[in-house]
């Protein structure tokens, strides 16, 4: 597949007939191949989020198309658009064990028990908490209720995932450590991504190219290496 095209989108808050409101993502065109992992880097309020967020569907265009795999996703909603989400904050069900907090999106599916505990356990190797199944997630620390939540992410096979700040909540060195793994983890499942983040690190730990953002604008778009070597 050809992936993801971001092509010209505008995203504005608080537009009305008298006022033009916010310009949150200003005319940004980004594409994303299939199986790549594209970091969004930018300071806090340039627009990370809300062009996330449309790239979601979870925000209307004001202007502009995404498409995937040459599909413009305009009037395609939230949940059929096959794409994972991932927060800061992963949410996980507090009453349900790490194994059932993982097969969730595999039983909306109607993916069969054992089919899904094979999943499951895949999945948990593959974030590094092989054996977790029965734990409850109270008994989780930060780190490991983010690798779950990136597992759960990631059990119904999305053609794309979207991940915001998802390591923000965390300390530095564990987030340094989960920068890693989480690259490891999306390049191990061939996963797509798209993963905003504030911090410079991350971004060139995570991404094989970097988009630079800047007051709603993309300013360049590169792999870490070239970034790292310009002036
Ligand atoms: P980032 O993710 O880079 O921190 P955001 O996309 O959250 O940036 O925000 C971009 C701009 O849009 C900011 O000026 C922010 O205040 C504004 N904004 C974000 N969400 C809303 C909203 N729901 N309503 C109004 N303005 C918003
Ligand atoms: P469900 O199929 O509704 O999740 P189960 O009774 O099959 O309910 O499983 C309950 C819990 O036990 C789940 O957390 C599941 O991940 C875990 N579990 C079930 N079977 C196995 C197994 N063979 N190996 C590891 N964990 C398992």
């Amino acid at each position: 597949g050809r992936g993801l095209e971001v092509r010209d989108v505008v995203v504005r808050y608080g537009a009305s007939r008298r006022r033009p409101g916010t310009v949150a993502v200003d005319h940004v065109s980004l594409d994303v191949a299939s199986g790549e992992i594209v970091a969004l880097l930018g300071p806090s309020g340039c627009g990370k989020s809300s062009l996330l967020r449309a790239v979601a569907g979870l925000e209307p265009l004001a202007g502009g198309a995404v498409l995937f795999d040459g599909e413009d996703l305009a009037g395609v909603p939230v949940h059929r658009r096959r794409f994972g989400l991932l927060f800061q904050d992963g949410q996980l069900f507090p009453h349900r064990d790490v194994g059932r907090n993982v097969a969730y999106g595999l039983e909306t599916l109607g993916v069969p028990a054992g089919e899904r505990r094979e999943r499951v356990r895949e999945l948990l190797d593959a974030v590094g908490l092989a054996g977790y199944e029965r734990r409850s997630v109270a008994t989780l620390s930060g780190g490991e209720k983010q690798r779950v939540a990136l597992a759960r992410s990631l059990a119904p096979r999305p053609r794309l995932l979207l991940l915001d700040e998802p390591l923000s909540a965390l300390d530095r060195r564990l987030r340094e450590r989960l920068a890693v793994d989480v690259r490891d983890t999306l390049q191990a499942t061939g996963t797509t991504a798209v993963f905003v983040t504030h911090d410079h690190d991350e971004a060139f730990t995570v991404a094989d190219r970097v988009a630079v953002m800047d007051r709603g604008r993309l300013l360049q778009v590169d792999a870490p290496d070239v970034l790292l070597r310009a002036p």
